[in-house]
């Protein structure tokens, strides 16, 4: 956070200068370590969103006709400065996710990389060549820009959130406003004036603090933007798909999962139980693709039941580097979590681990004991909701094939991962489940820079991000035709 007390206002910056909102309206972050206020930062309205985009309609035509090789340096150099102040940004996660240093030094360490992959994209931006019918009439397909993007994300793994999106949106020749969550202004805040500092002109990046209904909804509206990448839950997906699908703007979303991990009865236990608790209680559960289903079959089912309760036993809460988790990000959230479980347990389920707010030191924060929950109805709410919160259930399966079908039998379908020693048993559980991304013997995460990430159902709408497929969401393509000699029209 800012250090000095007259530095804990945190604006908008748009045409590259910091702006508070127009009619002088602030919102508060608490610290999710005790609650305390930390910051206030712009309440930005449509007023803002509207300075927003106009600063980056004027911005995109000038950016766009750098080469895309150029934009591929500005953005080097923007990571050099990312890593330059990787202490600052760092200890910006860290205050305002709650989360231990270590996993915020691991999270800088992934923006990094995909600044590095897509500044390396300036110099490829691969297209296609293709004959044509016609004698001497060449044809090729290049990427173009599509113009102002509208970018939106959620506060899980902030620096990566805004890497993976802006990126590729500047890459390719866009402008951008980028809404971070609400939970996170501050890394969003730096994030944008290194890249400002790097080269990134005035008006090319800008960022839009506030509240999701307020600034996130009229960013959607907005006429002015061309394109809407959103990271985040479902339920506010399917919002900005109906709003800006309706003015036919191009709307690219990454959403929710509840991301099955199947133990198979020739798993290697002590990997499987593991990769469980990882996929379940790492970042306090707060992943798309944290593992909230855990399905073992019948042979396996007690004894790795207990020692994922006993491993679960040991984790511990806490916000330095020995602790396993941190807090969940705000109050909301916590409610959320604890209401979900609290519904389960009167229609059934049982309370294996956890399942409270943490007490003692951590009381006033927003810490929630990693919770395990067995016999659990695979059509309860539970199992079918996302909670975003270090919660998992377990479920009985008679065989791989019974266990696939419970890990199909979701509205989401992000990852899914198989412990098993068969090389036929991962390949038929990759071949069958209904998941973007499938880990055999490891956690349901785990993406690199290069590796196309997004999900299946109600997980996104088809895009991918990272990997050379997050181009697709944020350019267009061309088809140029040029005929070499005109004489045989
Ligand atoms: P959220 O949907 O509540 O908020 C995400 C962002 O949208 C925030 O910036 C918020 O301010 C904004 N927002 C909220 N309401 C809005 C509205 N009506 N219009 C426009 N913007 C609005 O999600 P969250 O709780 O912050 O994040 C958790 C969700 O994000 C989970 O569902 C998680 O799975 C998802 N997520 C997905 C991926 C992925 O790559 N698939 C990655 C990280 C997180």
């Amino acid at each position: 956070m800012p250090g000095d007390p007259d530095a804990r206002r945190i604006p908008n910056f748009v045409d590259g200068a910091d702006v508070g909102a127009q009619d002088g309206r602030w919102a508060e972050k608490r610290s999710p370590v005790d609650g305390r206020v930390l910051c206030e930062l712009a309440r930005s309205g449509a007023a803002d969103v509207e300075e927003a985009v106009a600063a980056a309609r004027r911005s995109q035509p000038a950016w766009a006709t750098r080469t895309p090789v150029e934009r591929g340096e500005i953005l080097r150099r923007a990571v050099e400065l990312l890593i330059r102040d990787g202490d600052e940004l760092v200890a910006a996660v860290c205050a305002e996710t709650g989360k231990p240093p270590r996993d915020a030094r691991g999270e800088l360490k992934a923006a990094v990389e995909m600044g590095y992959f897509v500044a390396g994209e300036g110099r490829r931006l691969y297209g296609h060549t293709m004959p044509s019918a016609v004698p001497h009439k060449a044809s090729m397909l290049v990427r173009s820009p599509i113009g102002v993007a509208g970018l939106i994300v959620a506060a899980n793994t902030p620096l990566p959130n805004y890497a993976w999106k802006v990126f590729p949106a500047l890459l390719c020749g866009n402008s951008a406003v980028l809404k971070p969550s609400e939970d996170t202004p501050w890394s969003a805040h730096l994030f944008a004036h290194l890249l400002h500092e790097a080269g990134v002109p005035a008006g090319a990046l800008n960022v839009l603090q506030g509240l999701g209904p307020e600034a996130g909804s009229a960013l959607v509206a907005d006429p002015g933007v061309d394109l809407v990448s959103f990271t985040g839950s479902s339920q506010v997906g399917r919002t900005i798909q109906t709003v800006a699908g309706n003015r036919l703007a191009k709307v690219c979303l990454e959403l929710g999962g509840k991301n099955p991990l199947v133990v198979c009865d020739d798993a290697d236990l002590g990997v499987a139980v593991k990769a469980a608790a990882l996929s379940a209680f790492s970042n306090a559960g707060q992943r798309c693709a944290a593992g909230s289903r855990i399905i073992a079959v019948e042979p396996v089912y007690e004894e790795f039941r207990e020692r994922l309760v006993a491993v679960t036993a040991e984790l511990r809460l806490g916000t330095d580097d020995d602790a396993d988790l941190g807090p969940v990000v705000n109050e909301r959230a916590v409610a959320r979590i604890l209401d979900a479980v609290e519904g389960a347990l009167t229609r059934g389920a049982k309370l294996l681990a956890g399942g409270r707010r943490a007490d003692g030191a951590l009381a006033d924060g927003y810490f929630v004991e990693p919770t395990v929950l067995d016999e659990v109805d695979p059509h309860d709410p539970i199992s079918t909701t996302e909670l975003f919160g270090p919660v998992t259930c377990l479920y009985r399966a008679r065989d791989l094939d019974d266990a696939i079908r419970l890990c199909n039998d979701s509205p989401f379908g992000l990852t899914a991962a198989v412990h098993t020693n068969s090389v036929h048993r991962g390949l038929h559980f990759a071949e069958r489940v209904q998941a973007g991304m499938v880990v055999v013997n490891g956690p349901t995460y785990g993406s690199e820079p290069h590796m196309p990430f997004g999900g299946f159902k109600q997980s996104g709408n088809g895009f991918r991000e990272a990997g050379t497929e997050a181009l697709d969401a944020f350019s267009d393509w061309k088809n140029v035709c040029l005929i070499h000699d005109p004489d045989r029209i």
